[in-house]
């Protein structure tokens, strides 16, 4: 077999793979666009089908032996069949790793812990769920000394937390993810203190009222568009939960939900959702269909939404361009509504005991409680049932709010009910980049921010587009980082930006 045979056929099994993952994917979509409740079960054993076949494609050992074969061909680093061979070896690896049997078993148990979380909600009770997530967390744990990917010379806790991280942000380490946290922390708790104590009317306030469904819809298509969604490859529809999936480069998906008494709700998360989908829009056309024509990772993929959400969204220079739209389209309720007013609206910040519903300053601390409990569980130190305790002292401690009862505590994400452990920290990951590439774009284009006043987003995107969309899974998270910013992972883009803006928005002393 040649090289180039030998590329062929490995170019053949991971096209194979990516339609199976694509088709299930619409099947995902469909499940929460337009299904209805009975469906539930046919699709999930439709869902599961294509999954398998896929995750068996990919781990066979022809693609081994074809990979083996190809890393040993000499192909020119930076060509197109070196980028597909590189990321190709990334998911086997991954996909790899995790025993089928496991594979199974994590589902059938995430099921039961998924009914169990339901019933906890009804109930606010943890205790009701506690059981059936004792049986999930060990068998995540089984995962994890599968996979077995942390350094070996860790404890038993970090080394797990590193291989559930391997699974789900290739090249970011638990150590690393101890030193950003510890960072946020230690310049967030203060600043959220500091903002408490100013006190002050209810700037948010501003955003409720009364908004017609059809005319957010208008609204909010106009600013997707703006900020260069392609309607022409992308659709927007309805569902419960605001999500993002893509079938291909020309054919993306956002969804938002309509809250009629509050403004915010559906244009950020269609703000948020098109920056997910712009990623997608902008991944390389010419490795469509293989694995390096994917996003990095989650994280990586949370930045781009946090980034056109938030830096972009939440601009002063944003609502410059965007203040007359919206005054025409909802007069009664910002007719009379100042610049200045309505970018302290859309920038109140006040802890919460939601992680959803929390603003940029307040955001990553509802993760470290997350990233600090899951720790302790793998550790052994902190059992099931200590969970709520633990979550209320933290919540006391870094953001000054206690939850009443456990469904504004421990059981308010769907996460741990379907075995994420490990998957908070992304979010945190994906302001962290956000912040970090904005600052870098902003060196590399002059008048980046002053441009959005004038309803020019192009350049960003354009920026983006060079620097991260366009490489596709080239290189992983802290690859990537390096050589877009000079750093890996480093939170202090993040900490001045959310310093420098909100000590001006609420006159701290600096
Ligand atoms: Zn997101």
């Amino acid at each position: 077999m040649t090289t180039e045979e030998a590329y062929q056929r490995l170019l053949a099994i991971v096209q194979e793979v990516n339609d199976l993952e694509r088709a299930a994917a619409v099947l995902g979509w469909d499940q929460q666009v337009n299904m209805p409740m009975r469906g539930n079960r046919a699709r999930a054993e439709q869902i599961g089908t294509l999954r398998r076949l896929a995750h068996a494609r990919l781990t066979s050992p022809e693609t081994g032996e074809l990979l083996d074969r190809l890393a040993a061909a000499d192909l020119p680093p930076d060509g197109l069949e070196a980028g597909v061979v590189v990321a190709t070896r990334r998911v086997y690896e991954r996909e790899r790793r995790v025993p089928e049997r496991l594979v199974t078993a994590v589902e059938l148990a995430a099921g039961e812990a998924f009914e169990a979380w339901l019933a906890a909600r009804r109930e606010r009770r943890w205790a009701v769920f506690a059981p059936a997530f004792e049986r999930l967390l060990g068998l995540v744990v089984e995962v994890a000394d599968a996979v077995a990917a942390g350094a070996p010379d860790q404890d038993l806790a970090h080394r797990r937390y590193d291989s559930l991280l391997y699974l789900s942000e290739p090249g970011v380490t638990t150590a690393r993810l101890e030193a950003v946290f510890a960072t946020l922390k230690s310049a967030l708790v203060p600043l959220v203190q500091a903002i408490q104590a100013k006190g002050g009317e209810d700037r948010e306030r501003l955003l409720h009222g009364d908004f017609p469904e059809d005319r957010q819809e208008a609204l909010l298509r106009r600013a997707v568009t703006a900020i260069g969604f392609d309607l022409e490859r992308g659709r927007i529809d309805r569902s419960v939960h605001p999500f993002e999936t893509s079938f291909d480069v020309d054919d993306v998906r956002i969804t938002v939900r309509y809250d009629r008494n509050h403004f915010g709700r559906a244009f950020f998360a269609a703000l948020h959702e098109a920056g997910h989908g712009l990623y997608e829009q902008g991944l390389p056309r010419a490795a469509r269909r293989t694995p390096l024509g994917r996003a990095i990772s989650s994280g990586v993929h949370e930045s781009q939404s946090r980034l056109w959400e938030n830096l972009v969204g939440r601009s002063e220079g944003f609502w410059r361009h965007f203040l007359p739209v919206v005054r025409e389209a909802f007069p009664a309720a910002f007719g009379e509504a100042s610049l200045d007013a309505m970018v302290r609206a859309v920038n109140a910040a006040r802890p919460s005991l939601i992680r959803v519903e929390a603003d940029e300053v307040t955001y990553n601390l509802h993760i470290v409680v997350r990233f600090e409990i899951e720790l302790g569980l793998l550790a052994g130190d902190l059992t099931v049932a200590d969970v709520p305790a633990a979550w209320r002292e933290k919540m006391a401690a870094y953001l000054g709010v206690t939850p009443t009862d456990d469904l504004e505590g421990a059981l308010q994400d769907i996460h741990w009910s379907s075995g994420g452990i490990a998957a908070f920290p992304s979010y945190t990951i994906g302001n962290v980049i956000a912040a970090a590439l904005f600052a870098a774009a902003k060196a590399d284009v002059p008048q980046l921010e002053e441009g959005f006043a004038r309803g020019e987003f192009a350049p960003l995107l354009d920026w983006l587009r060079t620097h991260l969309h366009s490489l596709g899974a080239r290189y992983d998270t802290e690859a990537m980082l390096e050589r877009v910013t000079g750093r890996g992972l480093d939170p202090e883009p993040y900490v001045r930006y959310i310093r420098d803006k909100f000590s001006a928005l609420y006159d701290l002393d600096r």
